[in-house]
């Protein structure tokens, strides 16, 4: 028996398990079953034609079921035209290199980054620890911590150090009093 005779033998084995059996994978299934009556010491080509004898012929039932099937996956495929944008998540067009809604290049290396869509708490909230000090900056660090922490942090550091300034100025002014009344006195 030639090679080109079981590679023929092969496919219509294979054909065999993916209208009979359930299998996920039946290329995958079968290539199993072959390896492991070929590891008992049968060449491939025996063990090929062994099962390819044991299944038998397609009924032409199995036949149309098998023509149905394969035109089913030719039709998913065809659907299939669009891609997920990996960073905005939309469904953009196969042929895309560029995501017309974020931007995303397809061309360059992936790097996940979320940053870009993510809303960005306002800035304005800098001004709460500058006004309220240590307090302020517990207050923004509450606020914004989920959408930035990076910020949420800033914020902190921000109100711990007008805390600092705020006692300093009170403390000069304190003091400042102090020697005014000592020289008055
Ligand atoms: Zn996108």
């Amino acid at each position: 028996m030639s090679s080109v005779d079981i590679d023929e033998i092969y496919e219509k084995l294979l054909k065999i398990y993916e209208v009979r059996y359930n299998y996920a994978n039946p290329r995958m299934m079968l290539y199993y079953q072959i390896n492991q009556l070929v590891r008992e010491g049968r060449t491939r080509e025996e063990v090929i034609k062994t099962l390819y004898e044991e299944e038998g012929e397609l009924t032409s039932e199995e036949e149309k079921k098998l023509e149905e099937s394969t035109r089913r996956k030719k039709g998913e495929e065809a659907i299939k035209k669009t891609k997920q944008c990996p960073q905005c998540g939309k469904e953009v067009l196969i042929g895309f290199k560029l995501c017309p809604h974020c931007d995303f290049d397809w061309t360059l290396p992936y790097r996940p980054s979320y940053t870009s869509y993510v809303k960005k708490p306002t800035s304005l909230w800098y001004l709460v620890p500058l006004l309220l000090g240590l307090i302020g900056g517990a207050l923004g660090y509450i606020a914004v911590k989920d959408e930035d922490k990076e910020m949420a942090e800033t914020l902190l550091v921000i109100g711990i150090v007008m805390s600092f300034i705020d006692i300093l100025v009170i403390w000069a002014i304190y003091s400042y009093y102090l020697s005014m009344l000592s020289r008055l006195l």
